[in-house]
């Protein structure tokens, strides 16, 4: 059922009320086996042909805790400035639900293994916001249903449904922020960022790859709003599995001026679950949202705790990477840029290659202008990243070679570029095949500078009466009879050498 109502325009709405969010992420482990069970977790097998009796919930089995899942989740707690239990233990959260065999998940419930942590994000304008966090936790996925015989894959007019537990108990990790206050109307920008900047965290971790297409990482987007001036907070929604970073920005976004329409025409909030649709950039109704003691949470009986000692959690934050922020505010020292300017370069997905780039021998200055120009545009115009284009770093830290080695020019390298994309070869190849060289060849320049004087007299004669802006006419006229190939500079030198006329 959806009903429609006029949404509060998103102005009105943070006119009258603040913004409080809480962001739940569900992040899949990249490890080999599942969390419970040596169980392959591979995408793309068969299904159900990667189960066994424990992830099946079959009686008397047992699960054993897989070590590597632990480390994860304890590396995922350090990054994330969290507290490690000394002694925690994992819980049943019993429900039916058709893709989840044993009737409960197995989870953690008040012994978390990481809490009390803190990340920091970086907003457009290069401005830090610091997200507190309140747990990090351990827990197993769900199976996967399909509903069939219906026109949109729903279960609303399938004629029957399909289960498959490849994915049933592989390694989850749930990191839940506290409350997220004082955004105001950067509220959902706050939300990407965060979502952003704990993806690129995950993935410097190497704990998995953190595709939010793909479903290895999903946020559920908790908001409410309260009236400017009241502490109490407003009653919530929460915005399921939301999967992609710009869908967590338009989901807070909307359901601001949703519960602001409802609040303003005296209704109330429901606490439910909502379904975000991509597509209307709106949510649904999903289900009443139960309370944890619907859940009725117990310690879970086959599995032991889990007590990292503390040599060991001291072992894994030495061994930690330089994380995500730590280190753009490094290569932003390197490189001489701006807060916004290094924004630009990560909304333009472009600071692997422009490191690979650099790495590969270029300039940090002409990495960074390929990069966020020429081939920018080449991407936004063809709709693609950056890294599918058909020219890599190193091939872009050839051109920039050749650039300041003096074979090409800024313009002949926009045409090497244009032909490596085209597909003509390699930079060297491009060169070679279009000819595009710098024509350094003295005595060819010399018979260029002379054409152009003797093709212009009229010109050349002002500039020996003193006109010497007027040698830019003949230096075009250079450029133009070697197809832009000359170096600017040194035409000019010249002509000025020949007329007998000096620049100062
Ligand atoms: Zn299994």
């Amino acid at each position: 059922m959806t009903t429609t109502i006029d949404l509060v325009s998103y102005e009105d709405a943070l006119a009258s009320y603040d913004p409080v969010m809480g962001l739940e992420v569900h992040v899949e482990l990249g490890t080999k086996t599942k969390m419970f069970c040596g169980c392959s977790t591979e995408l793309g097998a068969e299904p159900n042909s990667q189960t066994c009796p424990t992830c099946l919930g079959m009686p008397g089995s047992l699960p054993v805790v897989n070590a590597t899942g632990v480390e994860s989740a304890i590396r995922i707690g350090l990054a994330l400035n969290c507290e490690i239990a000394e002694w925690c233990r994992f819980a049943r959260k019993n429900y039916f639900y058709p893709d989840m065999p044993k009737n409960f998940q197995t989870s953690q419930y008040d012994e978390p293994i990481a809490f009390n942590g803190y990340l920091d994000v970086q907003l457009e304008d290069g401005e830090t916001f610091r997200v507190e966090i309140e747990r990090a936790h351990m827990e197993e996925d769900t199976g996967k249903s399909m509903h069939v015989g219906g026109a949109t894959g729903r279960i609303h007019g399938a004629s029957h449904s399909l289960l498959d537990y490849n994915r049933a108990g592989i390694p989850l990790i749930e990191i839940v922020t506290k409350p997220i206050e004082g955004a105001g109307e950067r509220a959902p920008e706050v939300a990407k960022a965060y979502v952003r900047e704990l993806r690129e965290v995950i993935k410097a971790l190497g704990v998995s790859e953190a595709r939010m297409e793909m479903g290895q990482m999903r946020c559920d987007v908790n908001l409410s709003l309260r009236p400017h001036g009241r502490e109490k907070f407003g009653t919530r929604s929460e915005t399921k599995n939301v999967n992609s970073l710009r869908s967590v920005e338009r989901a807070a976004r909307f359901e601001i001026q949703r519960h602001a329409a409802v609040l303003n025409s005296g209704g109330t909030i429901i606490q439910e679950t909502r379904h975000f649709h991509e597509d209307t950039g709106s949510t649904t109704s999903g289900r009443v949202k139960e309370e944890a003691e619907d859940y009725r949470y117990f310690p879970e009986p086959d599995l032991v705790p889990v007590a990292p000692t503390r040599e060991w959690v001291e072992e894994i934050r030495s061994g930690l990477p330089e994380l995500p922020l730590v280190r753009r505010n490094r290569l932003r020292e390197e490189w001489g840029i701006s807060g916004t300017e290094m924004q630009a370069i990560l909304n333009a997905g472009a600071l692997e290659t422009i490191v690979a780039t650099i790495d590969a021998g270029a300039d940090a200055g002409s990495a960074r202008k390929w990069w966020m120009g020429e081939l920018a545009r080449s991407a936004n115009e063809s709709g693609k990243t950056l890294d599918e284009l058909a020219i890599t770093p190193e091939q872009v830290a050839r051109v920039s070679k050749l650039v300041s080695s003096g074979d090409l020019n800024d313009k002949l390298a926009r045409q090497v570029i244009e032909g490596v994309l085209a597909g003509e070869g390699t930079p060297d190849e491009v060169v070679d095949k279009r000819g595009l060289k710098v024509v350094s060849d003295e005595g060819a320049l010399t018979t260029a500078v002379e054409e152009a004087i003797a093709g212009n007299p009229g010109i050349a004669d002002k500039i020996r009466g003193g006109k010497v802006a007027a040698a830019g006419a003949l230096v075009g006229a250079v450029m133009k009879a070697t197809r832009g190939q000359a170096d600017a500079a040194r035409v000019k030198e010249l002509i000025l050498e020949k007329l007998g006329v000096s620049e100062g």
